[in-house]
């Protein structure tokens, strides 16, 4: 049988979210459902709720940073049981028989990857996520959560601990390395706590110095306005790794600058227009541009366990579900420290 779950709705790009329901089907065999506990408030679901990025199809239920217990068990499912603590990230389903998911990178999927909202899933009916009090999604697509991390720290890992976690590895941040986190925001707070437990030299790169004394507490070693333009003078060439997590339009030119020989910087922000850049910026030190996005299935259950071994999640503010259009309006204020994480309890 089919439940409702309760959740939060976007009906439009101007209209506020308002309470609402959910229908969630009975879990197929390979299914689980879910309760969700928490669901961070990602900057992407912004963009799709206010309609930033094109082809959102209204209503729409958001929130890809899930985190909760599991309730039911489809018949053949094997790797859960009911009362496990698990977590849902940014896509729950994809062809599993490309070669990017036979990689363990379902994101990068080339048939697709189902996402989490504003999708359509294999029976046909749209997707939709976090914001809401329960979930039925296939095993192969849902991450332990471990005993370690509290379920509401655990939430924003799902999609800025993966999407940071990722590229850090990627890139080989580590020790010797000099790594710059643009934007102190939900997914530059995870960077630096992550990057810092790699063993690589982090510098955030904020707008003000507002968040210097958190940044440092976190891990970070160095801490610039990008308000200054002495900055861009002292770190010149300075870095191996700079990852953009800015949601709005940057100076491509000047963050490549920072880079030294060979650096990259990679771009996980995703600001609605394109972005632009100056050819001599790479061909000057032989800099590259890159981008990624979230990271497989695989890779997020590697980024639960290391961050459960090094004993954090994400820095926190616990909100019910009446404050969601305040929350948005701090978010796109830059004033979050620093992560929303609706309490699925007050839907
Ligand atoms: P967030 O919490 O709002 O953080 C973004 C940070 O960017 C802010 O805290 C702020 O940091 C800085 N910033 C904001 N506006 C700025 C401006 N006009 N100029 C310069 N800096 C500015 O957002 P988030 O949830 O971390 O997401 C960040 C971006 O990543 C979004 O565009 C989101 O859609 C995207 N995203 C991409 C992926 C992926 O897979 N690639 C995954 C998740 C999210 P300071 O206050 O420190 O300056
Ligand atoms: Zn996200
Ligand atoms: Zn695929």
């Amino acid at each position: 049988m089919p439940t409702l779950a309760k959740a939060y709705v976007a009906t439009s790009a101007t209209s506020p979210l308002q309470p609402g329901v959910v229908e969630r089907r009975e879990p197929g065999e390979s299914e689980v459902r879910i309760a969700i506990k928490f669901t961070g408030i990602c900057h992407s679901d912004i963009h799709t709720a206010r309609g930033d990025w094109a082809g959102v199809k209204y209503p729409v239920v958001v929130g890809h940073e899930i985190a909760g217990v599991v309730e039911a068990v489809g018949a053949k499912v094997t790797r859960y049981a009911v009362g496990d603590r698990v977590g849902v990230g940014c896509f729950v389903d994809s062809c599993r028989e490309c070669a990017n998911c036979l990689a363990g990178e379902e994101q990068y999927c080339l048939a697709g990857s189902i996402s989490t909202y504003n999708s359509v899933g294999r029976d046909g009916l749209p997707t939709a996520g976090g914001y809401s009090t329960g979930i039925v999604v296939d095993e192969n697509y849902v991450v332990r959560i471990p005993d370690g991390v509290s379920l509401e720290a655990a939430a924003p890992l799902l999609c800025a601990g993966i999407t940071m976690y990722s590229p850090l590895r990627n890139w080989g941040a580590g020790p010797g390395k000099r790594v710059a986190i643009i934007g102190m925001g939900g997914l530059g707070h995870m960077g630096v706590k992550i990057a810092a437990a790699l063993g690589a030299e982090v510098t955030v790169l904020s707008q003000s110095l507002k968040k210097q004394e958190d940044a440092l507490r976190l891990g970070a070693e160095g801490y610039y306005a990008t308000s200054d333009p002495a900055t861009f003078e002292v770190l010149r060439d300075y870095f191996d790794l700079v990852i953009n997590t800015v949601s709005a339009d940057i100076d491509v030119d000047q963050y490549l600058s920072l880079l030294a020989v060979d650096g990259t910087m990679v771009l996980v922000g995703l600001p609605s227009k394109p972005l632009t850049q100056r050819a001599w910026s790479l061909i000057g030190s032989r800099r590259s541009l890159a981008g990624s996005k979230m990271g497989g299935i695989r890779q997020t259950q590697e980024m639960l366990n290391f961050c459960a071994a090094h004993g954090f999640g994400a820095e926190v503010e616990v909100i019910p579900a009446s404050k969601i259009n305040d929350a948005y309006e701090r978010v796109m204020a830059s004033d979050v420290r620093y992560r929303f994480v609706i309490d699925a309890a007050t839907f």
